[in-house]
């Protein structure tokens, strides 16, 4: 092997770099704390023709229990926030390895509205544009000013605007039609300073009633309605060693709500839906999965459905990925044969 400054370990497991605490080794790691070290961590992979997997803070990842036969770089590209005032308008720039929570934090204590409610979303910066995360009734896609990323095809660094980034309901061009192309380095945010919090979220509206609440105040509600349904990391609540939502809401066409309704001989208007586009609705797949018998609590050996959310599926323990699949398949086909509805996984699969 040819020598490197970068360190690069082998056989080292990526259990302990996932929320679901799941997967078997990789063949080879490096923990990339520089955009040069970045590109030193891709030339050995290219040298050796080694297949590459990019891993931020692990929090929407399920590792195959065989692991992965290549090199997985662990982006740890840490520093401050860059900060450009302009005259409406506050640019936060961060390195791709920064904690998520500690940018809506420092946003919030900065009285800047537009990611508040994006509190207590685990995982690093860089990991937030490749599924625009989302939560509460925001999405980061709506702040996001470009993405700095490594481009695999071109060899280059390059500044991708918002617009060319093909965001969508938990898409962008990063898990889509660019999956696996670019790295991201740093992400830039753009605050409007007159914006004002807008709740539109059933559950933070009602926290505050009637009271316009500053972006510190929402912060911290939704960290506490975070916490109390399980989805804030915390060693100590079994119910967070999960990956976050493991399916996402299923769009369908409007007509489906009727063959629904008819087959479960219910009312078409009770059943729950978001609007989505023309003739095309969002149904709550928690709503499906609890309809079909999994809910809260369900208990299928060493893995689980949270107590208290329905759609965090969970490590009891000494959880294997086998056991996650075989829970994610028996959901996926009982919903399948009850609604006609193939859910779809909204972790990244490693392997397996
Ligand atoms: C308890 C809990 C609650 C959650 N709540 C929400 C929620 O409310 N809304 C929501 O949208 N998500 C939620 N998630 C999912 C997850 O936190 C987000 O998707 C997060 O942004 C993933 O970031 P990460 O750094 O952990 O990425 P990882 O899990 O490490 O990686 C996920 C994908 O992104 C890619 N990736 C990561 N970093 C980079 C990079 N720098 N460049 C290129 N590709 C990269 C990886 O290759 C992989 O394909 C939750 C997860 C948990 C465990």
């Amino acid at each position: 092997m040819a020598p490197t400054a970068l360190d690069i370990q082998q056989n080292v497991p990526l259990a302990p770099f996932t929320t679901l605490r799941i997967g078997g080794p990789a063949r080879f790691f490096a923990r990339v704390t520089t955009e040069s070290e970045l590109v030193e961590a891709i030339a050995f992979a290219r040298e050796r023709k080694l297949p590459l997997f990019v891993l931020g803070g692990g929090s929407n990842l399920l590792v195959s229990d065989a692991g992965f036969d290549g090199l997985v770089i662990h982006i740890a590209i840490d520093g401050p926030i860059d900060i450009t005032v302009e005259q409406d308008s506050i640019l936060y720039t961060v390195p791709a390895g920064v904690e998520w929570n500690a940018v809506v934090l420092s946003s919030a204590k900065q009285e800047l509205s537009g990611i508040e409610c994006l509190a207590g979303i685990p995982g690093s910066v860089g990991g937030t544009p490749v599924q625009n995360v989302g939560a509460y009734g925001q999405e980061v896609a709506d702040t996001i000013e470009e993405v700095r990323a490594f481009d695999l095809h071109s060899g280059h660094f390059v500044d991708i605007p918002r617009a060319d980034c093909g965001f969508g309901y938990r898409r962008s061009i990063f898990n889509t039609t660019s999956r696996g192309r670019y790295i991201v380095t740093a992400v830039c945010f753009r605050f409007n300073f007159l914006k004002k919090v807008q709740l539109t979220y059933a559950d933070l509206k009602h926290y505050f009633e009637k009271k316009q609440p500053a972006p510190i105040e929402v912060y911290r509600a939704v960290r506490e309605i975070r916490r109390s349904k399980g989805m804030l990391i915390d060693g100590d609540d079994p119910d967070s060693r999960s990956a976050g939502s493991f399916f996402k809401n299923p769009t369908v066409p409007r007509g489906t709500l009727d063959r629904i309704a008819s087959e479960l001989n219910i009312e078409p208007e009770s059943i729950p839906r978001y609007p989505a586009g023309e003739d095309m609705v969002k149904l709550p797949a928690a709503w499906l999965l609890e309809r079909a018998g999994f809910v809260k609590g369900y208990v299928l050996g060493n893995v689980g459905i949270s107590s208290r959310h329905t759609l965090a599926l969970i490590n009891r323990g000494e959880a294997s990925a086998a056991d996650v699949f075989a829970l994610r398949d028996t959901i996926r086909a009982k919903v399948k044969s009850i609604f006609g509805i193939e859910l779809e996984q909204e972790p990244v699969q490693l392997g397996g």
